[in-house]
């Protein structure tokens, strides 16, 4: 017999997150020999969402839930999920019904082959502006290339295995992104495409500002690569301005030196800028150690549905 944990981030969804679990329920209750449990986070919705949780988890004795005590964000709420999971192997989805339950069986068959992580993929990016899809394609890029990982169109619908889920809680930052954290994690892989379905009801938690920090954040998270540049390009620099001085400096010996104003200009916008740059980089370094040293807890509970700990199956 297997166990899992469905462990879903909610945030602002009280108008689908009982659908979402009716369908999740459906497509695991064609898995023979498996028992599951529900564990929805509520990460400080502003909605009715924690008043759904409270009464589905009424309902249903292997359905719990907890409350954090603010928005901390979709990561932490999936580090609080994956923590009350227990030790036990944990598939991760979204609230809004965008990563299809049907797929469902697939991941847990393809588990029980042996697979320690089984990784959703897009195949289609669902209804996407254009602009968000050059950023989302240009963030991607750039991880890419520096972090030597690939994440394109990796999502965060994933089947981790219980040694998964055990070493992921021992990497210990607390700023986390975890897709790029399961990444470097290894293991044994397989992925599985699903088409993105549209948001069922409700809208996007995500704002233009809170995916620009995610990718900051993953991007420090992954790589110092950034403080080479700024190392390397002070260098070519340096380069530079060596040829640019044993200029200016013959012609000041042979009394040439005129009204160089032009290169005084641009050299001083130049280095300015990338003065400017460069410790803006080692400023992003320097608050993620600020951050991490603080070793504050990620997320903070608030309250929490009484627990049976019963899985699906199980008699009352
Ligand atoms: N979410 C969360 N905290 C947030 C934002 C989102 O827990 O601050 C949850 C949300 O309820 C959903 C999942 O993260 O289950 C994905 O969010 P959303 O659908 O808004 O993101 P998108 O699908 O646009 O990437
Ligand atoms: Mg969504």
């Amino acid at each position: 017999m297997r166990e899992l944990a469905v462990v879903i981030p909610v945030y602002n969804e009280a108008e689908q997150i009982a659908r979402t679990v009716a369908a999740v329920e459906a497509a695991l209750g064609d898995c023979s020999d498996l028992r599951y449990r529900f564990l929805l986070v509520d990460d400080g919705s502003a909605d009715g969402s924690w008043q759904a949780i409270s009464k589905l988890a009424d309902d249903k004795p292997h359905l719990r839930g907890v409350r954090l005590s603010r928005n901390f964000g979709k990561e932490a709420a999936l580090c609080a999920g994956l923590d009350l999971a227990e030790g036990v192997s944990c598939l991760i989805m979204d609230a809004d019904l965008q990563h299809p339950p049907d797929v469902l069986p697939r991941m847990v068959a393809l588990w029980r082959e042996g697979y320690d992580v089984v990784e959703g993929v897009k195949t289609s990016r669902g209804k996407e502006s254009l602009s968000y899809r050059l950023l989302a394609g240009s963030f991607y890029w750039i991880l890419e290339r520096l972090s030597g990982f690939s994440f394109e169109n990796g999502s965060d619908f994933k089947l981790l295995d219980a040694k998964v889920v055990a070493a992921w809680k021992r990497m210990g930052e607390s700023r986390t992104f975890f897709r790029g954290m399961s990444a470097w994690l290894g293991f044994r892989r397989v992925t599985v495409p699903f088409a993105v379905g549209e948001r069922g009801a409700g809208r996007s938690g995500w704002s233009a500002f809170k995916l620009i920090r995610l990718a900051v954040d993953a991007i420090s998270s992954f790589t110092s690569a950034p403080l080479h540049v700024v190392t390397i390009l002070g260098l070519f620099l340096f380069l530079f301005a060596g040829v640019l001085g044993a200029q200016t400096l013959a012609n000041k010996v042979r009394w040439l030196a005129v009204d160089g104003f032009t290169t005084v200009i641009l050299l001083q916008l130049l280095i300015g800028s990338i003065l400017m740059m460069s410790l803006g980089i080692i400023g992003i370094y320097i608050a993620r150690i600020f951050d991490e040293v603080k070793h504050r807890p990620r997320y903070v509970i608030a309250e929490a549905t009484a627990s049976t700990g019963k899985d699906s199956g199980e008699p009352d």
